[in-house]
C-alpha cells in the first residue's frame, strides 16, 4: 500500500512505471508473435529441407525442436537484454525531467525562505527550460518588489524622524524652561503633528494607488469647469504671494473621460507646486490644448527651475530637489508619484521639462477625450 502511495506522489516514479508498463508490453508483444509465428515459419523451412534430407522422419523431428529451442532461446536473451537496456534508460530519462523539478522546488522553498537573489539553471530549450525562464522570472519580480518594500520601509523611517524629533526638542525646551509655555510654543509642535498627519494621509494613498485600490468614478467631464474650479480655488493665495496665474483655456474643448475628484486633485497639485517654488512676480500660466484624441493640460512657470539630472527622477516617491527647503513647507515628495498614478490609471500620461535651474517649469498630463466626442 505504501510503495502504491510513493509511487502517485513522486513523479519520477510515476515516470519510471510509465516506461516499465511499455518494455512490458512491449516484451509480451514480441513473445507472442514470435511464439505464434515460429511452428508455421520453422515447419516451412523443413518441409523444404525436408526434400534434400529425403525421407528420415527422426531426423525432421529432431531439427524442429531444434530449431525451436534456438529460436526460444535467441529470443529470451534478447528480451532480457533488452529489458535491462530499457530499464537504465528510463533511469536515466526519468531522472533528466524530475531532476530540474527538483531543483525549482528547491529553489521555490528558498524563495518562500526570504532568500530572493535565488535563481535556477536553464536545463534546456522546452517546457522545462521554459518553465525554469519563467521561475527566473518570477523570482526577480519578487526581488525587486522586496527592494521596494525595504526601500519605503527606510524612506518612511526617514520622514517620520524629522517632524518627530522636532516634537520631541520642542517638549523637552518647555520642560526644561528653556522655552516658554505660551501659545507660539505648542503652535510649534502643533505644526509637526500636522505634517505627521498629511504625511500619513500621503502614503496611505500613495499605498492605495501603488496597489492599484484606488476607486475611479469615471465620467465625461469639461476640461474648462476642471481648471476653473481649480484656479478659484487657489486665486486668493496667489493674490496673496503676489505671483500672476494666467488661465488659456479656449471654450470649444471637447469633454474628457476623466473622474472629476481626481482630475482635480491632480491639477490642484501641479498648480499648488507652480505656486510653492515660484517667487513673488513670478507668473503660472495653465493652458488647456487637444492634441488628437488627447486634451493636454500644461502648467509653465518662472519658477526655481529643476536641474536635468533630476528632471527624470522628479515622479519618484519622496524624491525632492531641495529636502529642506521642500520640508519647511510641509513637502513629502509623494504629490507627483501619486499624480502620476492617477494619470496612468485615467489612461493618460505625465511629464515635465525644465530648460534648468531658475529657468522656470512646465508640467503637462494628458487625458482622453470622451467617445462621443471622438
Ligand atoms: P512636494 O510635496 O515635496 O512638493 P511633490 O511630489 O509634489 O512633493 O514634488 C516633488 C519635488 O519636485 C518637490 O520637492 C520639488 O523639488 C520638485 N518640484 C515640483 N514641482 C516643481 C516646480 N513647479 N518647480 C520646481 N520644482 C518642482
Amino acid at each position: 500500500m505504501r510503495a502504491v502511495e510513493g509511487i502517485r506522489r513522486r513523479l519520477g516514479w510515476k515516470l519510471f512505471v510509465s516506461y516499465l508498463i511499455v518494455i512490458a508490453v512491449g516484451v509480451l508483444v514480441l513473445a507472442g508473435a514470435v511464439q505464434l509465428q515460429t511452428p508455421s515459419a520453422i515447419q516451412r523451412h523443413v518441409d523444404r529441407m525436408e526434400s534434400h534430407l529425403l525421407s528420415d522422419p527422426g531426423l525432421v523431428e529432431d531439427l524442429r525442436q531444434n530449431f525451436t529451442e534456438a529460436v526460444n532461446e535467441i529470443t529470451l536473451t534478447a528480451a532480457m537484454v533488452a529489458l535491462v537496456v530499457a530499464v537504465v534508460v528510463s533511469v536515466f530519462t526519468a531522472r533528466r525531467i524530475t531532476n530540474p523539478i527538483r531543483t525549482m522546488m528547491s529553489a521555490s522553498q528558498n524563495i518562500a525562505a526570504g532568500h530572493f537573489e535565488q535563481r535556477v539553471e536553464v536545463p534546456s530549450q522546452d517546457e522545462l527550460g521554459n518553465l525554469a525562464k519563467s521561475f527566473n522570472q518570477m523570482a526577480a519580480e519578487l526581488e525587486q518588489t522586496e527592494k521596494r518594500r525595504l526601500a519605503l520601509i527606510g524612506d518612511v523611517a526617514h520622514e517620520l524622524r524629522t517632524p518627530l524629533s522636532n516634537i520631541r526638542g520642542i517638549m523637552e525646551a518647555l520642560m526644561d524652561g528653556v522655552l516658554p509655555a505660551e501659545p507660539n510654543s505648542y503652535a510649534s509642535v502643533q505644526r509637526e503633528v500636522i505634517r505627521l498627519q498629511r504625511l500619513v494621509q500621503d502614503l496611505q494613498e500613495l499605498s492605495q494607488v501603488e496597489a492599484g485600490e484606488t476607486y475611479l468614478d469615471l465620467s465625461t467631464v469639461s476640461p474648462v469647469a476642471l481648471v476653473n474650479m481649480v484656479c478659484e480655488r487657489l486665486r486668493l493665495q496667489f493674490e496673496d504671494k503676489e505671483v500672476v496665474l494666467v488661465v488659456d483655456v479656449p471654450e470649444n474643448m471637447p469633454l474628457v473621460r476623466a473622474d472629476p475628484a481626481r482630475a482635480n486633485q491632480i491639477l490642484l497639485n501641479l498648480l499648488g507646486n507652480a505656486l510653492q517654488y515660484t517667487e513673488a512676480g513670478g507668473q503660472v500660466t495653465i493652458r488647456v490644448q487637444r492634441q488628437d484624441s488627447d486634451v493636454m493640460f500644461t502648467i509653465s512657470d518662472t519658477g526655481i527651475g529643476v536641474s536635468p539630472a533630476d528632471v527624470s527622477r522628479l515622479f519618484e516617491r519622496f524624491y525632492r530637489v531641495d529636502k529642506s527647503r521642500s520640508r519647511a513647507t510641509g513637502g513629502s515628495g509623494i504629490g507627483l508619484t501619486i499624480a502620476k498614478h492617477l494619470v496612468e490609471r485615467q489612461g493618460g500620461r505625465i511629464w515635465m521639462t525644465s530648460e534648468g535651474v531658475a529657468q522656470g517649469s512646465v508640467f503637462a498630463f494628458t487625458l482622453s477625450v470622451a467617445e462621443s466626442q471622438g
